[in-house]
């Protein structure tokens, strides 16, 4: 069987689709495993104001922050971690 092919490198994605992506990843996360709303502004906020955040990713982990900050087991990863 081919495998499906799951675009693991973002070459070739237009920045809609890769949106659309993301907010679909989102939408789809299970709700137990979600921050709430509020907490999830202020995680968002705090990013916003950081300087190793390049172009909605977080240059310590790599991560996407609109992702990690949805997440209720993640946390900040610098050495002294913002949220
Ligand atoms: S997750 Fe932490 S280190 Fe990364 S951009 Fe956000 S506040 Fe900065």
């Amino acid at each position: 069987m081919k495998p499906i092919c799951k675009k693991c490198l973002i070459e070739g994605i237009s920045i809609s689709e890769f949106e659309s992506t993301l907010k679909e990843y989102l939408e789809t996360l299970p709700q137990e495993q979600k921050v709430d709303p509020d907490t999830y502004r202020d995680r968002l906020s705090l990013c916003d104001k950081c300087t190793s955040l390049s172009n909605g990713i977080c240059r310590i982990c790599g991560c996407f922050v609109m992702i990690r900050a949805a997440k209720r087991l993640s946390c900040c990863p610098a050495v002294e971690p913002k949220w």
